[in-house]
């Protein structure tokens, strides 16, 4: 007889049925329903054809059924209230996220533009050797600028300094 094994769903201990080869689930029905439902997930993550498949058969059940999600709504209130709960969430990750960017902005118009000493801030500051540089702030449009710098066009006379991540 083969030993118990933990379920890694619900943690308890489970004879392995001996037809099924690596059996990780136990046979309860909300295991096998949480088995099936990982096994989907990587499918639609690794299988086009099948991603596309289930949107397809989705679409045409809801063409079918075009008040389902609405009855469903009306006649569940706490699924609707979690829903706009979730959205709630959404949109307050969506303004902190906004809110963070501005303020790197505001950051970044604190600097002003104007010769610096560059000094690199790892080991020992006092035998490190400065370096003079220029610096110049670029405006949002970096990334056309960028662009437009590596075809060699609209090269600045002077060298430029970026705010890197460090
Ligand atoms: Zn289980």
């Amino acid at each position: 007889m083969k030993p118990k094994q933990p379920c890694v769903h619900c943690r308890r201990l489970f004879i392995a049925n001996p037809r099924v080869n690596n059996q990780k689930y136990c046979s309860r029905d909300r295991c096998q329903r949480a088995r099936k439902s990982r096994w989907q997930q990587r499918k639609m993550d690794s299988d086009t054809d099948y991603r596309q498949n289930q949107k397809d058969s989705q679409q045409t059940w809801q063409t079918h059924h075009p008040d389902y999600w609405r009855q469903y709504r009306d006649s569940h209130p706490q699924y609707r209230e979690r829903n706009r709960m979730l959205q709630k969430q959404r949109d307050a990750k969506r303004r902190a996220k906004h809110l963070a960017k501005m303020d790197s902005l505001k950051r970044l118009k604190q600097i002003k533009p104007g010769t610096y000493y560059l000094i690199p801030c790892t080991g020992n500051l006092a035998k490190m050797d400065a370096l003079t540089q220029k610096i110049n702030l670029i405006s949002a449009a970096y990334d056309d600028y960028c662009a437009s710098c590596k075809k060699g066009l609209d090269r600045p006379a002077d060298p430029v300094a970026v705010k890197g991540s460090q």
